[in-house]
């Protein structure tokens, strides 16, 4: 398909299930976006209050230090807002309630490029997708469209001053497969692998772990990267409404 033009639109949006969502998903192009001045907003359905198997770790200070983590992250990336919305790590449904919430924060900031989950990502040879993304990739396409396009849909997000608006492009997770659009993030690889370290509940203290980790995300984007004659890359299913 024809490639979007990639340049950084003025204000962009990313929808996500979890802290740490963003970063492994797109957290290259939004850093290379907001050096180039758009507006980036995060948009986190929960604060991944569950992200733990340590028994020790209650689920409401966990959620507490993973904003903080998930702010720290949305610096290093030149994002501008972090929204949270608090709902209920793993057990995030695709609700009217959530879908709302959704269309007030896409009314509130009228980004130009939306980024979500893909919720029709099921499965593959070696993984299952956590529920909460698909729900959370069902919810922010419904709130895409129409529901934050359509005046009469929410009067009372009108009585809040809350317009309609229409996000033309939009930009979902590929995780490495069926992609049609790819970022070139060589310049900004480096930033996100050090947006993705801000969680620190998440990949832990061993170096050793972590240096690894890093040599991964660096391979994965350049093999992203490489059928496309660059460097690093960050692939994604595009979408533009017409
Ligand atoms: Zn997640």
């Amino acid at each position: 398909m024809e490639q979007p033009s990639n340049g950084a639109p003025e204000r962009a949006m990313i929808i996500i299930a979890h802290p740490d969502d963003g970063e492994y998903m797109a957290a290259g192009t939004l850093a290379k976006w907001a050096k180039a001045g758009t507006e980036v907003t995060y948009v986190l359905c929960t604060s991944g209050d569950k992200g733990t198997s340590d028994p020790e770790f209650k689920p409401m200070e966990l959620a507490a230090t993973r904003e903080v983590e998930q702010q720290n992250a949305a610096n290093v990336v030149g994002a501008k807002n972090v929204e949270f919305l608090r709902y209920e790590d793993g057990v995030l449904q695709n609700t009217l309630e959530l879908r709302k919430d959704l269309v007030r924060q896409i009314r509130k900031h009228k980004p130009d490029v939306i980024f979500c989950q893909d919720p029709t990502r099921r499965y593959g040879e070696w993984f299952i997708n956590h529920p909460d993304h698909r729900a959370a990739g069902d919810a922010a396409l419904d709130a895409i469209f129409p529901s934050a396009r359509d005046y009469h849909v929410y009067p009372d997000l009108i009585e809040e001053g809350l317009m309609p608006h229409n996000a033309l492009e939009i930009y979902m997770g590929a995780g490495g497969d069926g992609a049609s659009v790819w970022v070139d993030i060589t310049d900004t690889i480096d930033t996100k692998i050090a947006a993705l370290m801000e969680h620190k509940t998440q990949v832990g203290s061993d170096k050793e772990k972590l240096e690894k980790m890093k040599t991964r995300l660096k391979e994965n984007a350049a093999q992203t990267g490489a059928a496309h004659a660059m460097g690093h890359a960050e692939g994604f299913k595009y979408i533009k409404v017409n």
